[in-house]
């Protein structure tokens, strides 16, 4: 019998991202925005399409995707999935070319354990077949076919259609 597949998303999911975004915005706008300003919202409803576009040109640069903090316990339980189950990373990665090698060097450095044919850098996840797909953005989840869990994110506090979990610790106790 074959063993399940679980996709697994990078960015706010297994990396801390949405942060640097943030830092970004407060600094480039004299800003003094914090999380909670975002709640169930996204950056656009708090942000003018210019500054979205001034931050998003940082997104470009080089090293960009390299030092983002790892969401706590994602080393661990995704090690422990990744012996029950056949675990594919999956991330939303073309629209930043930069970070497809820098992803990846990410992933060898904190997740060494996953092998390359496990990665999966694609555009648009609606592509994407599994048993369970772990994100944080209901755009991803909503093409999804398998089980969603959606983790918890301060963009996505008003969705109710997906299984919210609060953590990786969480997730051990679903799926292990
Ligand atoms: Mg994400």
């Amino acid at each position: 019998m074959r063993r399940q597949r679980i996709a697994i998303d990078m960015d706010d999911v297994m990396a801390i991202t949405s942060e640097k975004f943030l830092k970004n915005i407060n600094r480039l706008f004299d800003k003094n925005l914090s999380e909670k300003d975002f709640k169930g919202k996204y950056w656009l409803d708090i942000i003018t399409i210019d500054q979205y576009k001034a931050c998003i040109e940082l997104v470009h640069e080089e090293g960009y995707f390299l030092d983002f903090p790892i969401m706590p316990d994602a080393v661990e339980v995704i090690k422990a999935l990744n012996e029950k189950y056949d675990v594919f990373i999956v991330s939303a990665a073309t629209e930043f070319p930069n970070s497809l090698k820098e992803k990846m060097i990410w992933l060898a450095e904190h997740f060494p354990f996953i092998n390359w044919k496990n990665i999966v850098l694609c555009g648009d996840k609606s592509i994407i077949s599994a048993d369970y797909l772990i994100d944080d953005h209901p755009k991803n989840l909503k093409t999804f076919l398998g089980k969603s869990l959606m983790f918890d994110a301060i963009h996505n506090q008003t969705v109710t259609d997906y299984q919210r979990v609060m953590s990786w610790k969480e997730i051990a106790t679903i799926l292990l």
